[in-house]
Formats: C-alpha cells, sequence, structure tokens
C-alpha cells in the first residue's frame, strides 16, 4: 500500500467574519484548488464568549454545502425558509446551499464560556449548484464510534472505517469526515481512494503524520496529503486528536464572492443582483 506523504502544512490564522467573530482559519480563499472539493475549513473554539455571541447574521450561500461540526457549546441556526434548530454537542450539520439559501448562525458557549466548532465548505460540481437546498440533521448519537485494534477510536460522520459507514450518504464528492483521538505512542492506518484531495486537521495532542517527518505537529496544524491509498499517523507522547477529511476532486473551474460560489464571474454577478433585487431564493 502507498501510504501518503505530506504536500503541506500550515497552522490556522486568525481572522474575522460575520458580526465580528474571532476564528482562525485554515484554508479558503487563497487556496481555491489546493483542496477541491473543499474550499475552506474555519476553527471557532473559544473560550471568550465576546469573540464569539456576535455571531453570524443573515447572509446567504449559493453553490456550496456547508458541514458544521460542534465539540462545545451550541450553534443556533434559522433560515429565511423557516427551518430552526439547534446544533449541540457532538452534532453535525450538513447543509446543501444548492441554488440558494438565506440564514444566520448563532454559536452559544457552554456553562463555563466555552465554544467548540469547525466548519467546512464543500463545493457542489456544476450539474449540482442550482439543486434543491436540503438540510442532513446528525445526532451526536447517530455518529457511530469504532475503536480500532491499535487503539484508534473514530467518530465516522460520513464514510467508511472497517465495516462502519457514517450516517451522511449521497454526496457527489463522496466525502469521508472522521474524528480521531489516538491515545499516546499509537498509530492509525486508514486507506483512502488514491486520487482523493485528504486533509487532517489537529484539534488536541500533537503528532506525526507520515512514515518519513520526525516533526510532531500540534494543536491548529492543518495537513494536506499528496496522492495514495492510505494515511499513516502515529501520536506523540499525549493524546492526538484530529479531524481527517477526504473527497473526489471536482476539477471545475471555480468563481468565488464571500459566501457564494459558482463556476463563471456570470453567474456570480446574477446571484448578487438577485439577492439585492430579491429573487435570489430559487426553491421553497
Ligand atoms: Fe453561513
Amino acid at each position: 500500500m502507498k501510504t501518503r506523504k505530506i504536500k503541506r502544512v500550515s497552522t490556522s490564522m486568525p481572522t474575522m467574519e460575520g458580526a465580528g467573530v474571532h476564528l482562525h482559519r485554515a484554508f479558503g480563499n487563497n487556496d481555491v484548488t489546493l483542496f477541491d472539493p473543499f474550499l475552506l475549513f474555519d476553527d471557532f473554539r473559544s473560550d471568550t464568549p465576546e469573540h464569539y455571541k456576535k455571531g453570524f447574521p443573515w447572509h446567504p450561500h449559493r453553490g456550496i454545502e456547508t458541514i458544521t461540526y460542534m465539540l462545545k457549546g451550541s450553534a443556533e441556526h434559522g433560515d429565511s425558509l423557516g427551518n430552526k434548530g439547534i446544533i449541540g454537542r457532538g452534532d453535525v450539520q450538513w447543509m446543501t446551499a444548492g441554488s440558494g439559501i438565506i440564514h444566520q448562525e448563532m454559536p452559544k458557549g457552554d456553562s463555563e464560556g466555552k465554544m467548540e466548532g469547525f466548519q467546512l465548505w464543500a463545493n457542489l460540481r456544476a450539474a449540482d449548484k442550482m439543486m434543491h437546498p436540503r438540510y442532513r440533521d446528525i445526532s451526536a448519537e447517530e455518529i457511530p464510534t469504532v475503536t480500532l485494534d491499535g487503539g484508534a477510536t473514530v467518530k465516522v460522520i460520513c464514510g467508511q472505517v472497517g465495516k462502519v459507514r457514517g450516517p451522511v450518504e449521497d454526496v457527489m464528492i463522496e466525502p469521508e469526515y472522521l474524528d480521531v483521538k489516538l491515545p499516546a505512542n499509537t498509530v492509525f492506518v486508514h486507506p483512502t481512494p488514491e486520487d482523493h484531495n485528504v486533509f487532517a486537521y489537529v484539534h488536541a495532542g500533537s503528532g506525526r503524520f507520515d512514515e518519513m517527518s520526525s516533526d510532531e505537529l500540534g494543536n491548529k496544524s492543518l495537513v494536506l496529503f499528496e496522492p495514495g491509498e492510505q494515511v499513516m499517523i502515529t501520536a506523540g507522547d499525549e493524546e492526538l486528536r484530529f479531524l481527517l477529511v477526504g473527497g473526489k476532486p471536482l476539477g471545475e473551474p471555480v468563481a468565488w464572492r464571500g459566501p457564494i460560489v459558482m463556476n463563471t464571474q456570470e453567474e456570480l454577478q446574477q446571484a448578487f443582483e438577485e439577492y439585492r433585487n430579491g429573487t435570489f431564493i430559487k426553491h421553497d
């Protein structure tokens, strides 16, 4: 089996979004094709309510999917069609914006004011950009946990570990989204379709992300892998926690402005024009 080597390592960088939310961006619109089919990954963990409580008030999305995973606290979600919900501890919301939604997302801390969550944006292929919007709300209890012989504990949000499949199915880019807890000095080996783009994001502890590297990577490290048939990840002297995400590249042109991602500038202009004149929402 060809083990993936590390292609690029970086650290998520502080930035501000929404109504003044301080967050860390692992990648975004500086790296448009590097992570294809993924567009953006934000880490909004914070112990400071002032840094997140203003949230992300009403804004549109078109042409993408947003995947929100909460580890502490919650996020209240509402959209212009009247859909409402709370993404709680351990829950995932897989939202396909498709032709368009207008929504708000308001993070809330736990009893100690701590909030931990991640948001991933996945691109939709041209043929699906104007599809009917849909939500998949996945509660923590619906996400299976697998314990591997090597000691790793894996929450399977999407994709497959051993014989266990995650609850999110029927997504064109065949994504995989795993939350892995790896005890100190143990190894996690996981097969990956060779041509998929795969990245890991560390959220606790530290570890080595290929066979060759001696450097341990810690909290907020982002690792993009070269193509290959499996990943091999080794925890350091303390428990390592990371998200492992992969998907099939689309290889299509990307036209991106703010929360809307299409294939051409014309489609972008049309989307913003429709948003201004009130014809943005196509399906309800
Ligand atoms: Fe949003």
